[in-house]
């Protein structure tokens, strides 16, 4: 005998089959996006940010957080957040902003890459990208429908890609830099070489003029060195072959062999050059590469000479906790803001090349810098143009072998 079904029984199988056909599917959809290395989640939102709780989380949890779904609270989550960046631009940078935009329905789309470190301590990133969930009575978002994505190697192939792109513009600038100076830095002691080898060879010369010109000549020549040497220096810097050597360095007397080279050139200039050495009456060793201390301090004092017309120029150096402190100071031209970012950069110099008064090669200071920093060290510097600078750098200080109280 044939019965006829009644209307709710077909409504209610109805019911049940769309119910089936929508949890398979969202089960078939799960599993999509945790092949895809994606993690869903539900959040329902509590009275604030960290009172919430996920639902429906993938297993995939347990091994971008390391925590599994069960477990995995907002507080746990909000506790392993260090970094938020939002990805749209109506996104405000406030969690706190961001979440009353959420519920209050302005936010339509939730995207954010986070900083996380996992509960096993690892750190990663994190794309999260969500939609809320809206009730329909009041209008107002209860949660969000979302996905956690893996985005670790992607943000580390991103870094690696800046700072190639850091590398390959800096190696711009330094053959630019190199090309516009440094063939005129050679020509002028080169040309003076030249022209007076000739004038000291022509007959008639008097001896005075040619004791001056060869002392011209072996002055030429001396600086010409000086800027290969720092060419030759540099590009070992560059490519990481330079070898700290160390052994026993009396530092006063150090100081006393830079005062003695810059005295010279101070009193031709009619500027008062002094140095302060530590605990005069002591010999102090000290073991670090002696040659990369002297060549620091040279190129300081170099440089405060040659910017100082007046005034003085002053150094020397302190004890400071487990550290040596030196310092050279002038009462020069200093060092305008706008160039004090990039005065350590290789080529560098604060003058541009059309109008260059001063002779140098812009590599002094990016020797320096990097000898120091050999050596254990760090250097830093203050300038006020038209009053002066300081330049200060600092060292380990003595060790056992030394004769410091
Ligand atoms: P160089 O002196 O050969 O040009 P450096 O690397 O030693 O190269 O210095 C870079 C630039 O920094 C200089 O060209 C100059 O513009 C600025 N500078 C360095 N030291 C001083 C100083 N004591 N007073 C004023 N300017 C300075």
């Amino acid at each position: 005998m044939r019965t006829e079904a009644s209307p709710d029984y077909l409504n209610n199988r109805f019911n049940k089959e769309v119910e089936e056909q929508f949890n398979i599917s969202a089960d078939l959809l799960s599993q999509a996006i945790e092949n895809a290395d994606g993690v869903p989640y539900q959040l329902i939102f509590g009275t604030g940010i960290g009172d919430g709780y996920f639902l429906n989380m993938g297993f995939g949890a347990k091994q971008l957080f390391g925590i599994s779904p069960g477990e995995f609270t907002e507080k746990l989550f909000q506790q392993m957040i260090e970094e938020i960046i939002p990805v749209s631009e109506d996104i405000p940078s406030d969690p706190f902003e961001t979440r009353e935009k959420i519920i209050s329905g302005v936010i339509h789309k939730y995207n954010a890459e986070l900083l996380v470190r996992t509960q096993d301590g690892e750190k990663k990133w994190i794309r999260d990208s969500s939609v809320p969930v809206i009730d329909d009575k009041t209008g107002k978002a209860t949660g969000l429908l979302g996905i956690f994505f893996d985005i670790s190697e992607h943000k580390q192939t991103l870094l690696e890609l800046g700072k190639a792109m850091d590398r390959a513009t800096e190696s711009d600038r330094l053959k630019t830099a190199f090309l516009n100076n440094i063939p005129h830095e050679i020509r002028t002691p080169l040309n003076a070489i030249v022209g007076f080898s000739t004038l000291v060879n022509e007959p008639g010369q008097l001896m005075q003029s040619r004791l001056e010109f060869q002392e011209i000549i072996t002055h030429s020549s001396d600086h010409l060195l000086e800027i290969v040497d720092d060419i030759v220096e540099i590009s070992k810097i560059e490519a990481k072959i330079i070898r700290i050597i160390n052994k026993e360095v009396n530092l006063n007397q150090m100081l006393q062999r830079v005062y003695d080279r810059f005295k010279p050139e101070a009193a031709e200039k009619n500027i008062l050059l002094r140095y302060d050495a530590p605990m005069d009456e002591k010999e102090i060793i000290i073991t670090t590469d002696g040659y990369k201390l002297f060549q620091s301090l040279n190129n300081l004092l170099s440089n405060a000479v040659k910017f100082t017309f007046d005034g003085k120029v002053e150094f020397g150096c302190s004890f400071k906790d487990d550290k040596i402190e030196f310092y050279v100071s002038d009462t020069g031209i200093g060092i305008g803001v706008e160039h004090q970012p990039n005065i350590f950069k290789p080529f560098y110099q604060a003058e541009s090349s059309s109008t260059k008064r001063y002779e140098g090669t812009g590599l002094g200071l990016s020797i320096a810098r990097a000898y120091i920093e050999l050596l254990g060290g760090e250097i830093w510097f203050t300038s006020e143009p038209g009053k002066g600078s300081v330049f200060c750098f600092n060292i380990p200080g003595p060790g056992k072998n030394s004769n410091q109280p």
